[in-house]
């Protein structure tokens, strides 16, 4: 027999199917169907009404119904767009809501009290509920070819409003182009995402090369949804990636720091590394780590990346925390490893031979990633704690334990050592010694070998008595 929540999902997604069949039918009776996807051909919307769909307001977070509400009340078109959609008709929680609506900017602006006009290459308005923030767009218009478009066909001004059409054939995927009409609950498919979504097909709308090269972020984001919905590229969307992943190195690096973030904390990281890794795009963002672990596929590096990535996905599927300094200790570990490595067999002392290999090697990162200080200081700790933790005798093991950054240094240790570092003795002491009371870590401390590190003591520097000035 099923338990309670096995037969819910088992209601719930035999419900979707029959929702997704509904659609599917409807949809092959489209007569409307036209030429492909080339260009925005003119044609009716497939509108799939209430009752034929799966999506309901119970669904929609109390803030994005207030603003779609809000909308409409005052005499705007307004819709659930992008990935809610798409996540909904899947049967997945949507991250975060976004609306489309025909309201400008600043009108958007004057309906809700709690918003904010963000941006400048195209304007968005933030409206503000509590901690939850709805992103509202304009519906935006195709960029107009040649003076909006650089060498390279990427799109450099576009700032044009539009129709709730011209909206839908500008966005990426077809998947992520379905609207939810909160005037009548219908959802609005101009792009055959529907089909898409029900073939399990993540294609590019458009011209594939022409879209790829007026962002190639969509490069990323096409990886990102394959990991993390399990769906498959269309041929075309698939094929142009290699070949034009080379534009990602015309992206700003903070840019590229967002999507890397999306890409690694989506839940999926160990599938979406192997994807980016596959098309050739892992090596235009961490192209020094890319450069090591091409050498040695099987060996200790990409292991621990893997391990890494593996225990980030648990931690996220868990609802733990996770910090992406330690996600960035584990990618950028092995050109630090090796220059530290390096540095000491040039006479360097350990730390200052880790410190300046971190260094280096953020700093190249950064060109490409970047990742800010708030997070490379403490992958830094990190890094330097994999020294200090050998360091046991005298205080430094309290002094160790009392780093703030002691739990993610101590993981570290462990995800080294079952990677196939020979850390096995280290890592059990660690291990052992945090469960202790204090009587008990000293006595652990005082039976360690003189090997275990750190308490050398300096040469003491005699003093110079003060000569003694005779007076008479
Ligand atoms: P998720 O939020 O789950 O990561 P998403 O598809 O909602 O996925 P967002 O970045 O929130 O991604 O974007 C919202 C929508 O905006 C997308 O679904 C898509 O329609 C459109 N969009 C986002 N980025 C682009 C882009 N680079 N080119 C064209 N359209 C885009
Ligand atoms: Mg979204």
């Amino acid at each position: 027999m099923l338990d309670g929540s096995l037969y819910e999902e088992a209601w719930y997604y035999s419900r979707l199917m029959l929702s997704l069949n509904k659609i599917f039918s409807k949809l092959r009776k489209n007569k409307t169907k036209k030429n492909g996807k080339a260009s925005p051909p003119q044609r009716d919307p497939l509108i799939i009404p209430r009752p034929d769909h799966t999506i309901s307001r119970s669904q929609i977070s109390s803030a994005a119904l207030k603003v779609l509400y809000g909308l409409k009340e005052a005499g705007y078109d307004a819709y659930l767009v992008g990935g809610c959609v798409r996540d909904l008709l899947l049967g997945h929680e949507p991250k975060d809501f976004d609306v489309a609506t025909n309201a400008s900017p600043e009108q958007v602006h004057k309906v809700f009290k709690r918003s904010r006009l963000i941006g400048r290459r195209f304007k968005l308005v933030h409206v503000r509920f509590g901690r939850e923030v709805i992103e509202v767009a304009t519906f935006r218009a195709p960029p107009e070819a040649e003076q909006h478009v650089d060498d390279q066909g990427r799109i450099v001004r576009d700032n044009v409003y539009g129709t709730l059409e011209q909206d839908a054939w500008r966005r990426d995927f077809t998947i992520n182009a379905l609207y939810y009409n909160i005037q009548d609950f219908s959802i609005v498919d101009y792009t055959d995402g529907l089909a898409d979504l029900q073939a399990g097909k993540i294609r590019l709308i458009g011209n594939v090369e022409t879209r790829y090269r007026e962002d190639p972020v969509r490069i990323l984001r096409a990886i990102r949804f394959v990991g993390k919905l399990g769906l498959v590229m269309d041929d075309d969307t698939e094929a142009w990636i290699p070949t034009l992943a080379g534009l990602l190195k015309d992206i700003p690096p903070a840019r590229l720091f967002d999507e890397t973030l999306k890409l690694y904390l989506s839940g999926n990281a160990a599938v979406t590394n192997e994807l980016l890794n596959h098309y050739g795009v892992f090596e235009h963002l961490f192209p020094q780590t890319d450069a090591l672990l091409h050498e040695e596929q099987d060996g200790y590096p990409r292991v621990l990346l893997t391990k890494a990535l593996e225990n980030t996905d648990k931690r996220i599927d868990d609802n733990k925390p996770v910090t992406p300094a330690f996600l960035f200790a584990a990618l950028l570990w092995e050109p630090v490893r090796q220059r530290w490595q390096d540095y000491m067999a040039n006479n360097i002392p350990a730390i200052p031979a880790l410190q300046r290999a971190a260094s280096e090697v953020i700093a190249e990162q950064v060109q490409r990633v970047a990742i800010p200080k708030r997070y490379t200081l403490v992958t830094r700790d990190i890094w330097v704690l994999q020294i200090r933790l050998t360091q046991r005798l005298g205080k430094r093991a309290f002094r160790s334990l009392a780093h703030p950054k002691f739990r993610a240094g101590y993981d570290f240790l462990l995800l080294r050592n079952e990677s196939g570092e020979a850390l096995e003795e280290l890592s059990e002491w660690w291990t052992l010694f945090q469960e202790q009371d204090e009587a008990e870590q000293q006595k652990m401390i005082n039976a360690l070998p003189a090997s275990a590190g750190g308490a050398k003591k300096r040469p003491r520097r005699r003093r110079r008595r003060k000569p003694v000035v005779k007076s008479d």
